[in-house]
């Protein structure tokens, strides 16, 4: 947009949040910018960041946003790391920041639920239960610093039994790009108190459609919380062959499906247990993917598998080793196997390690650990396909991205959190920033891997903001009517495409239209 222009949208932003709240210039979007950028990071930088405190002022900023045509990239807390950070799809974007809307309007003991701002991080809402001794569990996400909205709204995930952020979600508050406020499902009706209770309300409901999307800016999110349990285990078993992913996928899935395994469970590749303890040079310094015999070597010092599966049981203790049992029979089918499991603990005791902590609730930043496998500095980005549980597809999948992986020098970091319908394979390639031949290969690796899972039919569950056309192009049924029909909504809800735009590969049209 012209500059005047520009200078007129910001003096007006100040006049709405003051002038503290709106940076820019000086490098005021550098912490704004993609910290795991897989190029330069400036390719997708924000024009100013603009934060707001409660919703009088969101309205204001969007009516000013929409008089002058400046695109807003809404984050809560925006730590998004390894899919952009807080940095903005469309270069030039103002950042919406709504870190300041941080109350927690309720936490319900009796029903289960809590109902936060953007701004409350799962750390926020964790001291909040352990404050007024709450007997509840969040879920957090493997890294947990974010907040419940943004990460829930990217349908993340985390590893106890509410582990599926997306699906615990009930009810929202959400402010359309025209200023307008609106409450989904018994939210929508004055008076009502199950909002946090029933998703539905009555008629069509909507929940989802503001999850990954940019059809408006959600103020206000219901999420359950599990009740605390008596107890728990915390399982961790070893699997010593490579080729074993096929029985571990195959044993597993009736064990979810049934809810035997109660929370995610989580079947993590060597590289990626041994780059929560150990770097990468300790086994392998040369380049490409580490050889055989190193992984051999690196897995019997370790004491870790070629595979490895983490899950965690809940309740009483007699439950708890019922389940145990039947579990640890199952695989003890699977030739080597090593099945060990922690005592049962008191749930008020918490266990050390930070993938454990996840498992009871607790968030804790471990997952950052993988950083320094490489050397440098440490950065990935993360390759998302979703897998059926099937062992047939968890090893095609598995083997088309360590192929692809060597082939860029990159090791297999990796592995698959299980719900009972489906798998996340999770793929980090870690890269040094500092290195740009490295950041493009782990982007050109990136591409590649979009393109070979779309010709296989299969598809991405979240990417980076630079892959996002190309992820949404592979959902192609009926010539791409998905996206036809998201571009319907979004031209009827967001004319102006004020925004968010290219967010999750759906652009305005105007936007199209210029380009
Ligand atoms: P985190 O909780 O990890 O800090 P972010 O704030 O980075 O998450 O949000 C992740 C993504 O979710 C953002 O890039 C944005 O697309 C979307 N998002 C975050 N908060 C909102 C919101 N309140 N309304 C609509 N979309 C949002």
């Amino acid at each position: 947009m012209p500059e005047p222009e520009f200078q007129q949208a910001l003096a007006a932003f100040r006049t709405i949040v003051g002038q503290n709240a709106v940076l820019v210039g000086d490098g005021a979007a550098e912490p704004y910018l993609d910290p795991f950028a897989p190029g330069d990071a400036h390719t997708y930088e924000a024009s100013a960041i603009v934060m707001v405190s409660n919703v009088e002022q969101l309205r204001a900023v969007l009516g000013v946003a929409n008089r002058f045509g400046v695109p807003l990239w809404s984050v809560s807390t925006g730590r998004n790391f390894a899919y952009g950070g807080a940095a903005p799809r469309l270069k030039g974007s103002v950042v919406l920041d709504l870190q300041r809307m941080n109350r927690i309007i309720e936490i319900n003991e009796t029903l289960g639920y809590a109902l936060v701002e953007p701004g409350v991080s799962y750390y926020d809402l964790y001291q909040a239960l352990q404050a007024r001794s709450i007997g509840l569990w969040l879920d957090p996400p493997a890294a947990g610093w974010g907040s419940v909205v943004g990460n829930t709204l990217e349908r993340g995930f985390g590893t106890t039994p509410y582990g599926d952020h997306a699906a615990m979600q009930c009810g929202m508050e959400v402010m359309l790009a025209n200023g307008e406020i609106v409450r989904t499902g018994m939210g929508a009706m004055n008076g009502n108190q199950d909002w946090q209770g029933f998703k539905a309300g009555f008629g069509p409901s909507y929940d989802a459609m503001f999850m990954q999307s940019n059809f408006g800016i959600v103020t206000k999110l219901g999420i359950w919380l599990m009740p605390k349990p008596e107890g728990y285990m915390l399982c961790n078993y070893k699997f010593r062959h490579d080729a074993d992913l096929e029985s571990i996928v195959e044993t597993l899935r009736p064990l979810k499906f049934d809810d035997t395994i109660q929370s995610n469970a989580v079947i993590e590749s060597a590289v990626r247990w041994a780059a929560g303890v150990s770097t990468r040079k300790q086994w392998h310094d040369g380049p490409g993917a580490i050889p055989e015999p190193a992984m051999e070597t690196m897995t019997r010092k370790l004491g870790i598998g070629r595979w490895n599966l983490r899950f965690c049981l809940y309740g009483p203790q007699a439950l708890v080793n019922a389940r145990r049992d039947v579990i640890h029979q199952r695989f003890s089918s699977i030739a080597d196997a090593e099945l060990t499991e922690s005592p049962y603990t008191h749930a008020n005791v918490e266990p050390k390690g930070g993938g454990d902590r996840s498992q009871v609730g607790i968030p804790n930043l471990d997952a950052f650990n993988l950083l320094n496998w490489r050397g440098g500095s440490g950065a990935h980005i993360d390759f998302s396909p979703v897998c059926a549980p099937l062992g047939r597809d968890a090893v095609r999948q598995y083997r088309m991205i360590r192929e692809q992986a060597a082939h860029y020098g990159f090791d297999y970091y990796g592995g698959f959190t299980a719900g009972p319908r489906s798998m996340h394979h999770i793929f980090a390639a870690i890269f040094n920033r500092d290195d740009p031949a490295q950041a493009r290969d782990a982007s050109e690796l990136l591409k590649t891997l979009i393109n070979d899972f779309g010709a296989a039919g299969y598809g991405q569950y979240r990417t980076h903001l630079a892959f996002m056309d190309l992820a949404a192009s592979q959902y192609d049924f009926n010539a791409h009517a998905l996206m036809r029909m998201s571009e319907s909504i979004k031209e009827a809800l967001d004319p102006n495409g004020i925004l968010s735009p290219g967010k999750q590969g759906i652009w305005p049209k105007k936007t199209k239209e210029r380009d």
